[in-house]
C-alpha cells in the first residue's frame, strides 16, 4: 500500500466524499520563492510493491494552490445545487470537469445563453468584460481566479491607469493572458520572447508583467529589451513558480528511476511540459490521463518507477495510478535483477 504526503492533500475530492468538500487552506503549499535559488526537494515518498518494484511519488505532484482552491470552490458551489456553470473548464483536468458535470455543473464558452444561476470563474481567470457581463446579468459569481493571476490583472489595470504602455510576457493565445490583457485601459502588447519585445515600437513609460507560468529568464530578457526603449520601466514579477518547482523536482526524479509516469490532462500545458522535461532525461517516460492507460510491459526490467503529476491533476487520479502500478507489480513475477531498490 502506498502511503505518503504528496503536497496535494485533496482527499476531500475522493469519490466517497466529493459532496462535502472541506479543504484546509492552511495546508496549501504556495511556493513563491525565487527559482533562481530553487533547490529541488528530492525527499520523495516511496513504497515497495510485492515483487519489489519501488514506486517514488514526487512530493509536489498534483494540484497547485490556485487549482486546489478553484476546485474546492467549484465543488462547494455544485454541492449547493441550483443552476451552476463554469466559463470554460474550471481547470485542465477532464476528470474533474466530468465529476462536476455529474453534479450538474455545465461548461459554457460564453455567457450569452445564461440569464440566471451561478457562474464559476476558472483558476486562470476570464476577461474583465465577461465579469462585467456576469454582474450585469446579476448572476451569482463564484470567482475562483487564482490570487496570483488576479494580482497580474490588477497590476495591468493600475499600470495602464498610471499612463504606462503595458507589456505582458506570455502566450497571446492562452486564456490567462487574454484575461490579463483585458484589464489594460490603454496600449498593451503581448510578447513571447525578448526578440519580440525588441521589435515593439514603444517609448516612454513601460510597465511589464508576466503570465504566471513564464520562466524568469524570459521575463528578464523582455525587461532588458524594454530598458533600451523606455524612459521609465516598472516591472512586476508575477511569475508563480509552482510549475517550475514541479519541473525541477520531476527532472531530479527522472534521473534516478528506470521509468517515469506523468499523470495529467492531455489539454494541460503544464502536464505536457512536465512529460517533455522528463522524457529528455528518461526515455521510458509515459504521459497518461488515467490508471486504465497503464501498460504492464512498460515495467518490464524496471526496478524503480517515478510518478509525478501536473498542477491540475486531482489526488484521486494519482491514487488510482499508484494502486494500479502496485497491482501490476503484484501480478508480475518476471521483473529481473536489474532492480535498483
Ligand atoms: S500555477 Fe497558476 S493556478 Fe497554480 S498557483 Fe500558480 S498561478 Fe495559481
Amino acid at each position: 500500500m502506498f502511503v505518503g504526503e504528496t503536497g496535494y492533500s485533496s482527499d476531500d475530492l475522493s469519490p466517497a466524499r466529493r459532496s462535502s468538500v472541506s479543504f484546509s487552506l492552511h495546508m496549501l503549499r504556495t511556493t513563491r520563492h525565487d527559482k533562481r535559488h530553487f533547490v529541488p526537494d528530492i525527499h520523495h515518498h516511496a513504497s515497495e510493491g510485492e515483487n519489489g518494484l519501488k514506486i517514488i511519488l514526487a512530493k509536489q505532484a498534483g494540484f497547485c494552490f490556485g487549482v486546489k482552491r478553484a476546485t474546492q470552490m467549484a465543488f462547494e458551489a455544485a454541492a449547493k445545487g441550483g443552476k451552476t456553470c463554469t466559463l470554460g473548464p474550471i481547470i485542465h483536468s477532464p476528470q474533474v470537469v466530468q465529476r462536476l458535470e455529474e453534479m450538474g455543473v455545465k461548461v459554457l464558452s460564453t455567457l450569452t445563453d445564461l440569464d440566471s444561476g451561478a457562474i464559476i470563474i476558472r483558476s486562470h481567470g476570464v476577461a474583465s468584460e465577461e465579469l462585467q457581463e456576469a454582474r450585469r446579468k446579476e448572476l451569482e459569481i463564484v470567482d475562483a481566479t487564482c490570487p496570483f493571476v488576479k494580482k497580474a490583472q490588477e497590476h495591468v489595470k493600475s499600470l495602464s491607469q498610471a499612463g504606462y504602455d503595458v507589456v505582458v510576457v506570455g502566450d497571446a493565445d492562452h486564456p490567462e493572458v487574454q484575461g490579463i490583457v483585458s484589464y489594460a485601459k490603454g496600449p498593451v502588447y503581448v510578447v513571447g520572447y525578448g526578440e519580440e519585445a525588441a521589435k515593439l515600437k514603444i517609448t516612454g513609460k513601460i510597465g511589464i508583467v508576466a503570465q504566471t507560468t513564464q520562466s524568469f529568464e524570459n521575463l528578464k530578457n523582455v525587461v532588458l529589451e524594454c530598458l533600451v526603449k523606455g524612459s521609465e520601466i516598472r516591472v512586476f514579477n508575477t511569475i508563480c513558480d509552482a510549475t517550475a518547482v514541479r519541473q525541477e523536482e520531476a527532472k531530479e526524479l527522472a534521473k534516478r528511476v528506470d521509468c517515469m509516469i506523468v499523470i495529467g490532462g492531455y489539454n494541460s500545458a503544464n502536464t505536457t511540459r512536465l512529460a517533455q522535461v522528463c522524457a529528455e532525461l528518461q526515455p521510458r517516460t509515459y504521459h497518461i490521463e488515467t490508471a486504465q492507460q497503464l501498460n504492464s510491459t512498460w515495467f518490464e526490467g524496471v526496478g524503480t518507477v517515478g510518478v509525478t503529476a501536473g498542477a491540475s491533476t486531482p489526488k484521486w487520479v494519482i491514487d488510482e495510478v499508484l494502486e494500479h502500478i502496485e497491482r501490476i507489480d503484484k501480478d508480475t513475477t518476471h521483473f529481473d535483477s536489474s532492480r535498483v531498490c
